[in-house]
């Protein structure tokens, strides 16, 4: 049975994509960032498809343990680290690595079994103030790492860049300054720049870059679409014409009849709306493609369809022709835009009921 919608994952251009970072950063290593479930991508597909990254980075726990039980054994690193005793038995028997922003998980550490033994990234706070220590705490913090039996020697250093898609702003050097007056005379690998950093700061890209976005074909930086630096689009989000109509001028379209027809209309409803995570804040004027053509949305988003004004299509589309919300040859930046929202929430908030299809 056909879904109603689909995402379609393209897992060579998740290859291509991989290649690309590479050719990029051709000295740093690659912790892929494949945390909620790869960017809505599917977690396991999207691991298996990058197995020739040098590292996979999740934010939790949780999300590791769905990579080992799927018998993926690269390296894989807990962004935000751990936080209970249960979650540090865990993490241990999986191999993962940790990293440490907080002194409570230093503790934790303290308290690990006879034996555990852990690769850590100490997170400094350079300017971001999310996670992380900061100033003197950060070289006590590092004091304390190395001195422990179960971390492993040298403490790696990490930092995370707040403003890297912005690089006219001072920002990110005064943020690349602190990380180095930190961190000057430490040993041990260094992993700083996000996508946008790696793209922006070579200077950031150090022995690890941790790119997401670009991974999944996608700029990082507004005004741009991942296909202007070589990448290729990964997810596509695709549903089907439900219904075809003719509309006087006029008439209104939808709830809140909040589109009305300025001329004899040809409208086609879409089985794809809020409920599948196409966001609802979308307005008409929205494109969208029918049969590969571009049209726009009419009316409000609902929770299971859209309208899109076909009338000037060259194919009149009928019931079952195909429908891309974004992806392929609709790229989900622009998409983003008209949602006054990041690539990022509309790739992470597809929701349960889209069909994900590895490809
Ligand atoms: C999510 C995340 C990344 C990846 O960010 P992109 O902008 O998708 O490249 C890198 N590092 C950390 C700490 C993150 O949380």
């Amino acid at each position: 049975m056909t879904p109603m919608v689909s995402a379609t994952i393209d897992t060579s251009a998740l290859r291509h994509n991989l290649q690309v970072v590479r050719q990029w950063a051709p000295r740093s290593r690659v912790m892929a960032v494949i945390k909620a479930n790869a960017y809505g991508h599917g977690l396991v597909a999207v691991a298996r498809a990058l197995e020739s990254a040098d590292a996979f980075a999740v934010a939790r726990v949780d999300e590791g343990l769905t990579l080992r039980e799927a018998g993926i054994k690269t390296p894989t690193v807990l962004l935000e680290g751990v936080f209970d005793f249960e979650q540090l038995e865990a993490a241990a028997a999986a191999g993962f690595e940790l990293v440490v922003h907080a002194p409570e998980q230093i503790e934790l550490l303290r308290s690990a079994a006879a034996g555990a033994r852990f690769k850590v990234w100490l997170k400094l706070d350079s300017g971001m103030n999310r996670l992380g220590f900061k100033g003197e705490a950060f070289a006590s913090a590092h004091a304390s790492l190395s001195a422990l039996g179960c971390v492993q020697s040298p403490v790696n250093l990490f930092t995370h860049l707040a403003s890297a898609d912005e690089p006219e702003l001072p920002t990110t050097g005064d943020q690349l300054a602190r990380f180095d007056a930190a961190t000057r005379f430490l040993p041990g690998e260094r992993s700083i720049a996000n996508s946008a950093g790696m793209l922006s700061f070579a200077a950031a890209q150090a022995d690890w870059v941790r790119p997401g976005l670009l991974l999944y074909g996608v700029s990082p930086i507004a005004g741009a679409i991942g296909v202007d630096y070589g990448l290729q689009p990964v997810m596509t989000l695709r549903s089907h014409v439900i219904a075809v109509k003719d509309l006087a001028a006029g008439e209104q379209v939808g709830y809140g009849g909040n589109w009305t027809a300025a001329r004899p209309t040809r409208l086609a409803v879409a089985a794809v709306g809020y409920g599948d995570g196409y966001p609802r804040n979308l307005p008409s004027g929205t494109p969208a493609l029918v049969n590969g053509e571009r049209a726009v949305l009419a009316g409000r988003v609902s929770m299971d369809m859209i309208g899109i004004d076909v009338t000037d299509l060259r194919r009149a589309p009928k019931l079952g022709d195909p429908v891309i919300l974004w992806g392929d040859g609709l790229p989900v930046e622009e998409i983003a835009v008209w949602a006054e929202t990041i690539p990022y929430e509309l790739l992470c908030g597809i929701s349960q009921r889209v069909a994900v299809a590895v490809l």
